[in-house]
C-alpha cells in the first residue's frame, strides 16, 4: 500500500517559490491503479517523484504499508526505495550497451552482496518478467534493436524486478500511438492484478482513465473534481 499524506510540494522559483503539489492526499491499495491526470505542469510527475521519495517535501507524509518514510534515515529510505517501490520514468532509461535480459538483471548486482544462488534466482525472475511482459522472444537484444513499445515493457519488467509492493508509472505511453499505448495501459492493470502491486500510473491521455480502479485529477497542484 501506499498513503500520501497531505503532500505539498514547492520549487524554489527567482525570489520566490512555486507550489508544484498543494495538499494532495491519496491512497493506493495492493492490486489496483490509481490513475493520476491533469493538464501540463499540474505537478503530476512531481507528486510521483516523492511518492518515489527522490524528492522530501515541504510538508506531509509518505506511507509505504505503514512505514513513514519521512522517519527514516537517507540510507534505510535507498533500501525502501530498492526493495519496495518500482518506479518507471517518462523517458525509458535502459543502458544501450545491454540485452532486455541484463537490463533486468543487473537490478540484482546493485546493493545487495552476490551469491551464485541469488544470481540464478534473478535469473530465473527476470526470465518470467520478460515472458509476462511479452518480450520472451526479445530477451537478448538491446535497446536499438527493439521498438518504444518494446522498450517500454522492459522498463516495466525492470521496474517489477524486485518485487516491490508499490508500482510508480509516469506517461507510460507518451511516446507511443494510441494502440500500443493502450496494450502497455492493458499490461499494467494485467501485472498489477498477478503481483499485487499498489500502482499509481501518471497519464494525461483520458481514454485510459476508464479501465482504472481510481482517478485524480491535479489543477495547479491540487486534487480536483474529475472533469
Ligand atoms: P506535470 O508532470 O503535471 O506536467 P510537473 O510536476 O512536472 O507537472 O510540474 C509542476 C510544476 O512544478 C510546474 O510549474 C513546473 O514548472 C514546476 N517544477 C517541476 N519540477 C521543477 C524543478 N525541478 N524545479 C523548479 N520547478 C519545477
Ligand atoms: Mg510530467
Amino acid at each position: 500500500m501506499i498513503r500520501l499524506d497531505h503532500i505539498t510540494l514547492t520549487f524554489p522559483d527567482g525570489d520566490t517559490r512555486v507550489t508544484a503539489v498543494d495538499d494532495v492526499s491519496l491512497t493506493a491499495r495492493p492490486g489496483t491503479v490509481t490513475g493520476i491526470t491533469g493538464p501540463s505542469g499540474s505537478g503530476k510527475s512531481s507528486l510521483l517523484a516523492v511518492a518515489a521519495t527522490l524528492i522530501r517535501p515541504d510538508r506531509g507524509h509518505v506511507v509505504v504499508d505503514d512505514v513513514d518514510v519521512s522517519r527514516l534515515t537517507p540510507r534505510e529510505a535507498a533500501e525502501l526505495r530498492r526493495d519496495r517501490l518500482g518506479i518507471v520514468f517518462q523517458q525509458s532509461n535502459l543502458i544501450p550497451s545491454l540485452t532486455a535480459r541484463e537490463q533486468l538483471t543487473v537490478m540484482n548486482e546493485l546493493g545487495a552482496p552476490r551469491s551464485r544462488r541469488r544470481r540464478s534466482r534473478a535469473a530465473e525472475r527476470a526470465d518470467a518478467l520478460l515472458d509476462a511482459v511479452g518480450l520472451a522472444e526479445h530477451r537478448e537484444k538491446r535497446p536499438h534493436q527493439l521498438s518504444g513499445g518494446q522498450r517500454q515493457r522492459v522498463n516495466i519488467a525492470r521496474a517489477l524486478m524486485n518485487d516491490p509492493s508499490v508500482l510508480l508509472v509516469d506517461e507510460p505511453t507518451s511516446a507511443l500511438d494510441q494502440e500500443r499505448g493502450a496494450s502497455i495501459i492493458d499490461l499494467i492493470l494485467q501485472l498489477t492484478e498477478q503481483l499485487n502491486t499498489s500502482t499509481l500510473l501518471v497519464t494525461h491521455d483520458l481514454v485510459h482513465l476508464p479501465r482504472m480502479h481510481a482517478v485524480v485529477r491535479l489543477v495547479d497542484g491540487r486534487l480536483a473534481e474529475i472533469a
